[in-house]
C-alpha cells in the first residue's frame, strides 16, 4: 500500500486544478484494499475515493485521504476479461478489440479507469458499461469483507448505479469482469458514426475501424483533458414538466428536446447555455468550451474556485433566462 502526506492532485484529475490532499493512499490489490479499508475504519478523516479524476472539480485542498486505485492486469476467461480497477478503460477498449472480443468499439477514448465505469455507468454512440459489466469485486469499507456483487444488484440506470447512491463510499472496488461477444454488432446509428464512416468510404466497418472513426469523431469535439483541462460534461440534462418544456417552446422554436415519458421533457443544458451566449467565453481563467457549451474548461492555471464561481455564473444565468434549475454532472469537493 502507497501512502503520501500532505500529497498534489494535480496529475489525478483532469481539470488539472491544483490542489492537496491530507492523505493519498494508494491499494494494488484486494490485501491491500483491505488494508486501505482498517485504516479508513479507524481514521476519523473523511475520505474520498478517486479513479482518474475526470468526473471531479477539487474546489480547495482536500482535508482528508484520498483513495486511489492502482490494481492491474487484465485476465481473460472466455468471452470474460476480469480487469484491475486501475486499469485505464481505454486500453481495456483496445485490448479487448484486439482479442476478437466485441461489445465496447463505441465506447473508445473515454477518460478514466476501469472500477469508475461501474460506477458511473458510463456510456457513449447508443453503448453503455452495464451492457458489459457481469460482475464487480470489491472490498466493503466498513468490514473488510470481499464482495463479488452481481450486475443485477447496481441498479443500472442512464449514468447512475448504486454506488453513486446508496452504496457511495461504501466500497473499494478490485475488478470488474465485462463479457464481450466474439461476433461482431456494429452500432452504427447514433450521432454521425454513419456519416463519418462514409466520408472514409467504409459501409460496413471492422471494429478497429469503428474505434478509431470513434476516436475521430471524439476528439474534433472534446477537448483533450491533456491539452485543455475539463471533466467532460459538467452539467446534467435536466428533466422538466412537459407544460415548462412547452412554454419555452413557444418562446423558442427550434429548442432541442427528448421525451423522457408522457409529463417529462430533457432539455439539453448545453443548449440552454449557448443560448445565454457562454459558448468560447471566459471568466477569469475558467472558460466554456467553443465546440461544446456543456463543457468547462481550464484556460491555464485556473482555480477549483474560478471554476465554481463560472459554473454559479451559468446557473443564474440560464435560471434567470429559461426558469430552469442546472446541476452539476461533476463530483464538486
Ligand atoms: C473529455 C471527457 C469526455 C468524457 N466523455 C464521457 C462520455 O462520453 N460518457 C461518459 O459516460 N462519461 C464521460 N466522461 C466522464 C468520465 O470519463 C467518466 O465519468 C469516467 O467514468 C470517470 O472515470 P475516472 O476513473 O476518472 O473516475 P473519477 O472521476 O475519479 O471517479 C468517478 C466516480 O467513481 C468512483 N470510483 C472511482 N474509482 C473507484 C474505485 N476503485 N472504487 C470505488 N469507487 C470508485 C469515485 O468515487 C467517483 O464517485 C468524460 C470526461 C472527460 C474529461
Amino acid at each position: 500500500m502507497r501512502k503520501e502526506q500532505n500529497y498534489n492532485l494535480k496529475q489525478h484529475n483532469t481539470f488539472g486544478i491544483d490542489a492537496r490532499c491530507a492523505q493519498f493512499v494508494e491499494y494494488s490489490n484486494e490485501a491491500e484494499a483491505q488494508e486501505v479499508a482498517a485504516m479508513l475504519r479507524s481514521s476519523s478523516l473523511p475520505f474520498i475515493i478517486i479513479g482518474g479524476g475526470s468526473n471531479l472539480l477539487l474546489t480547495r485542498d482536500y482535508e482528508g485521504i484520498v483513495v486511489h486505485s492502482a490494481c492491474k492486469g487484465v485476465e481473460r476467461e472466455g468471452v470474460c476479461l476480469t480487469c484491475g480497477s486501475g486499469e485505464v478503460f481505454d486500453d481495456v477498449v483496445a485490448q479487448s478489440i484486439a482479442m476478437g472480443l466485441y461489445g465496447a468499439e463505441n465506447l473508445s477514448l473515454i477518460p478514466g479507469d476501469v472500477g469508475a465505469s461501474a460506477v458511473q455507468n458510463i456510456g457513449a454512440y447508443g453503448a453503455e458499461a452495464k451492457d458489459l459489466i457481469c460482475r464487480i469485486r470489491a472490498v466493503e469499507i466498513a468490514t473488510g469483507k470481499v464482495c463479488e456483487i452481481e450486475k443485477e444488484a447496481c441498479d443500472y440506470g442512464y449514468r447512475q448505479s448504486r454506488f453513486k447512491h446508496e452504496w457511495k463510499n461504501r466500497f473499494l472496488i478490485v475488478s470488474v469482469t465485462y463479457a464481450f461477444s466474439e461476433t461482431f454488432h456494429p452500432l452504427l446509428d447514433y450521432g454521425n458514426i454513419r456519416a463519418e464512416l462514409e466520408k472514409e468510404g467504409i459501409a460496413m466497418p471492422t471494429a478497429l475501424q469503428l474505434r478509431r472513426t470513434i476516436i475521430r469523431i471524439r476528439e474534433a469535439k472534446l477537448p483533450d483533458p491533456k491539452v485543455l483541462g475539463n471533466a467532460g460534461s459538467f452539467f446534467m440534462n435536466p428533466i422538466v414538466a412537459r407544460e415548462v418544456y412547452q412554454k419555452l417552446a413557444a418562446q423558442y422554436e427550434g429548442m432541442p428536446h427528448y421525451d423522457i415519458d408522457d409529463d417529462h421533457v430533457k432539455i439539453p443544458a448545453g443548449w440552454m447555455i449557448d443560448q445565454c451566449g457562454w459558448k468560447g467565453k471566459s471568466m477569469g481563467r475558467a472558460g466554456v468550451h467553443d465546440k461544446q457549451a456543456l463543457v468547462l474548461v481550464n484556460r491555464g492555471g485556473a482555480t477549483g474556485e474560478e471554476v465554481v464561481a463560472l459554473c454559479r455564473q451559468i446557473q443564474a444565468d440560464v435560471k434567470a433566462k429559461f426558469g430552469i434549475d442546472i446541476y452539476p454532472e461533476v463530483n464538486v469537493i
